[in-house]
Order: structure tokens, then sequence, then C-alpha cells
């Protein structure tokens, strides 16, 4: 516990469990320490916020199906759906 607590002071070992904690590969202890170190430590926090936007970034780009499922939808499937809500209207 003494060294969890040590890292969690430690802006070094901090930047180095962010990308970690963004995939959720932390146990839910690390995290809160995580967060308390973010309290506590005004460049970490900007730090992380700024790796938290690239990763959300590059997950859009990697996942673009799921971002833009209007444009990769195959037109017959819309059209299916076109069909179907007019069967409801
Ligand atoms: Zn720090």
């Amino acid at each position: 516990m003494e060294k969890v607590l040590k890292w969690a002071m430690n802006c070094e070992e901090t930047a180095r469990r962010i990308s970690l904690s963004l995939d959720n590969e932390l146990p839910w202890i690390q995290r809160l320490l995580l967060k308390m170190h973010f309290y506590m430590c005004a460049a970490c926090r900007e730090s992380a916020r700024q790796v938290q936007d690239l990763h959300d970034a590059f997950r859009q780009m990697s996942h673009p199906f799921e971002q833009n499922e209007s444009i990769h939808l195959p037109l017959s499937f819309k059209q299916h759906i076109v069909d179907e809500l007019k069967k409801h209207q």
C-alpha cells in the first residue's frame, strides 16, 4: 500500500498510468489514486485531459463505422428501414 501511495504522488508514474486508465486496464484503486493526484496536481490534470482528447480522436478514427453509421450502411438497408417505417404509419 505504501508503494501505491508513493506513485500516487509521483507525476512520472501518473503519466504512465493515464494511458492505461484510458484503456480500462487499471484496477479501481489505482484509478482512485489517479483521481487523487489530479486533484492535487494541475499539470497532470491538464495532460490527462489532452491525452483523453487524443484518445477519443484516435478511437473515432479507428472505428469510423460506429461513429458514422448513417454513411456506411448499405443503401438497401436504409431502404428497408424506410419501408418498415412506412408500414407503421
Ligand atoms: Zn502530477
